[in-house]
């Protein structure tokens, strides 16, 4: 049987996302790339990869505004905005294909920019067609935060975590893997609290005592957002596992369906 993986790597795993000089975590790819290989090589596993903006898109972003309502007479400049923060995300997806590529997986871009459409923010549109075709002939799809045109804002951004939620939804995968910066959710944020409390599992967005935002840099919603994405699946029957990409052979072993220290999202524990 084929197993269909969507695997989202974060930002915050791939940069130095308090760093707005955009830099890439190479040693973070690298691992993360050979990672993957040892466990897709010769195995009934298809997999798409989702991957955050980190610093590279989030600066431009900001600075523009992107997602913010604005007066005709601003487009021109919120133009340009969508560009620069589109090239940048680019950029950086070039430099992880690369990696990728060297590692012999068969990565192709997909960016949202030119496949996806959003309404109200939300992703209302995707040629998920070229992903269903990359994927039967054995490409790795890679898609990631980006740009798209929005029906109701003409412009706006979109995190990975929609990404995956979207694509999780339309193309019934049999896991999805989310691979960021700490061990999982905590009922607060486990790099300012130090008497943070694991889950193992969740199912609530109560189960948060605080709506703390993200350490890093981040305009898609840091853990929150991620956690409303997932939620989202998780009514849907879809269960997700987020996991710790920064320590050594956890993606290897997620991929794998060995145990790993992560949270489940899931509605079956209640
Ligand atoms: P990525 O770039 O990997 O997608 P984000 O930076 O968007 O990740 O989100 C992960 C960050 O969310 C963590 O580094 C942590 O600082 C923050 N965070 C905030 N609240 C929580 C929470 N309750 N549990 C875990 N992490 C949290």
């Amino acid at each position: 049987m084929i197993l269909l993986i969507i695997l989202k790597i974060g930002g915050s795993i791939l940069t130095n996302k308090d760093d707005f000089e955009c830099s890439i975590n190479s040693d973070n790819l690298k691992r993360i790339a050979s990672e993957i290989k040892s466990s897709i090589v010769n195995s009934n596993k298809k997999l798409i990869i989702v991957h955050g903006a980190g610093s590279f898109g989030h600066p431009p972003a900001m600075k523009y505004k992107i997602g913010e309502a604005f007066d005709e007479s601003e487009f021109p400049v919120k133009r340009i905005g969508f560009c620069k923060t589109q090239n940048a995300v680019k950029k950086l997806n070039m430099l992880i294909c690369e990696t990728f590529i060297s590692e012999g997986l068969p990565v192709v871009a997909q960016p949202a920019s030119a496949i996806m459409t959003a309404d109200s923010k939300r992703i209302n549109h995707a040629n998920l067609e070229i992903f269903r075709k990359y994927l039967s002939k054995g490409f790795i799809p890679v898609i990631y935060g980006d740009v798209v045109l929005d029906d109701e804002n003409e412009i706006c951004v979109i995190s990975g975590d929609q990404i995956i939620q979207y694509l999780a939804v339309n193309l019934n995968p049999s896991r999805v893997i989310l691979g960021t910066d700490v061990d999982g959710v905590y009922n607060k944020n486990p790099k300012i609290h130090d008497d943070a409390i694991f889950y193992d599992k969740f199912t609530s967005i109560e189960d948060l005592d605080a709506f703390d935002g993200t350490t890093n840099v981040d305009v898609t919603g840091g853990m929150i957002g991620k956690i409303k994405e997932l939620l989202y699946l998780a009514d849907l029957g879809i269960e997700s596992k987020i996991v710790n990409a920064e320590v050594e052979d956890n993606i290897y072993k997620v991929l794998e369906d060995d145990d790993v220290k992560g949270t489940v999202i899931s509605k079956e524990f209640e």
